[in-house]
């Protein structure tokens, strides 16, 4: 099968940042150590925290359960090495709140063995099986939202899905894992593909990926067998194509309405990492306990792309890739859509794709100073959503939270930073948002 190398499918608006993705992009993945203490948070996921089952001392096997779904909308944890559970306390996170979390002290010399549990075959398996397999396996959307996928996975009633859409697009600067895992885990991603096309009823999948990875779309092309129904599809390289409405309005010219999910144009959109989790844990019976990041930037001496336990503080991550000049910022995820943290004692979780490292230099090359809104327009035009950016920054400054959520539909805002990207007044539009939007729902309770 071939896949379409020269794609000019988009959509509208957007961005081009520059791609930074040379230093790490033919840097193949590479097995990271264990560090002398993890830190596993209860609630890495969108949704309940999940519930421990292990106490303070006892000794755990590597992929062994350590926290169990609390409700539907939850997912397990899984131990990331053997070794003795230390303490269970409050730690760090990445959103900069304490959440409860086990401190685990691998074994001297752990190995990378990991406990099997029951298998789920994709062909005796049903639908509501695989759901539940997916969530026992502890599996969130790796691309970084940390959505629980089995959630993703129910089809409500009275609604179906045509179309799996595999996320392969990877739009963020920087960041690599994507492109790495889909030429390196190519037998997962087709494996997960089998379960997803199984439990969603969808007669088709679509692999999109970036026109910047056309090494990776021919690799799967030529890997998918007769009998699976997967096409693989380029689109633009333009910012946020990976943003799953971006992606379905460039793949199936559908528009995902305002306020609504895929589902409710008979998609469902599963990043293309979460895909090969699914394929490399359910015949295994297995929980994801490492995932594959990318560390990188100016500040990062041995860029690459690392599969790395989850629960490695990302202090002792950076410390074994070694940090390069006066380190002034560290992005969880891109530089667009990540969280610059302020802490390095927090550790990597199931979300976090990547890690960028900036300098002085870099940073010393932001403008700083904040100029009046000039009405240029520009943040319209960047918007992917079609929001007035310009009207709902003026509103965010005088606290009008409600117009903006009412008039201007802010709730629809992904928060992808293309507004305040192309902003010459360097109004940090998307701050705004993301404030006025945590204020709305803290009201909301
Ligand atoms: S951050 Fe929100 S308002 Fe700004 S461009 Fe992205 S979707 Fe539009
Ligand atoms: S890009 Fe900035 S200056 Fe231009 S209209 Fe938008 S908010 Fe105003």
């Amino acid at each position: 099968m071939q896949a379409r190398l020269n794609a000019k499918r988009s959509f509208r608006h957007g961005v081009h940042p520059p791609e930074q993705k040379e230093a790490t992009n033919r840097q193949a993945i590479r097995q990271f150590p264990f560090a002398p203490v993890m830190v596993i948070p209860l609630s890495q996921h969108i949704g309940k925290p999940a519930r421990a089952v292990v106490r303070e001392g006892q000794e755990v096997l590597r992929g062994q359960l350590l926290a169990e779904p609390d409700g539907f909308v939850s997912v397990a944890m899984h131990a990331p090495a053997a070794g003795v559970v230390k303490r269970i306390a409050l730690a760090p996170y990445a959103n900069g709140k304490m959440v409860e979390s086990i401190y685990l002290q691998p074994f001297p010399g752990a190995g990378q063995e990991v406990i099997e549990g029951r298998p789920v075959d994709v062909e005796t398996a049903t639908p509501d099986e695989i759901i539940l397999a997916i969530q026992q396996a502890g599996i969130v959307g790796l691309g970084g939202a940390a959505f629980p996928t089995h959630v993703k996975l129910k089809v409500p009633e009275g609604k179906s899905i045509d179309t799996l859409i595999i996320n392969g697009v990877e739009c963020e600067p920087y960041l690599t894992t994507d492109h790495r895992v889909m030429l390196e885990q190519i037998d997962d991603i087709l494996m997960g593909i089998r379960y997803l096309l199984k439990v969603s009823g969808a007669g088709r999948a679509i692999i999109g990926i970036e026109a910047n990875k056309p090494d990776a779309a021919a690799a799967l092309s030529a890997a998918v067998p007769a009998d699976l129904p997967v096409t693989v599809e380029m689109v633009k390289v333009k910012y946020p194509q990976g943003a799953e409405k971006m992606l379905i309005t460039a793949l199936l010219g559908r528009e995902v309405p305002s306020g609504g999910l895929p589902i409710d144009v008979q998609v469902v959109c599963i990043n293309v990492a979460t895909t090969a989790e699914i394929g490399r844990l359910l015949p295994h019976g297995r929980g994801i306990q490492e995932r594959v990041i990318t560390i990188t930037g100016p500040g990062v001496k041995r860029k690459g792309n690392y599969l790395i336990p989850i629960g490695t503080p990302l202090r002792f991550a950076l410390e074994e890739v070694g940090l390069a000049g006066n380190v002034t910022r560290v992005f969880l995820g891109g530089p667009m859509m990540g969280q610059a943290v302020s802490s390095l004692d927090v550790p990597i979780a199931k979300g976090t794709s990547g890690v960028v490292v900036f300098t002085d230099e870099e940073t010393a090359q932001i403008p700083q100073k904040v100029y009046p809104c000039i009405k240029c327009a520009y943040c319209v035009d960047a918007c992917p959503i079609f929001l007035n950016p310009s009207r709902m920054g003026i509103l965010a400054k005088s606290g009008r939270y409600e117009e903006m959520a009412e008039d201007y539909h802010l709730m629809d805002c992904f928060e992808c930073g293309s507004c305040s990207y192309v902003c010459p007044s360097n109004i940090p539009l998307v701050q705004y948002f993301r404030l006025a939007k945590g204020i709305l729902r803290e009201k909301k309770g």
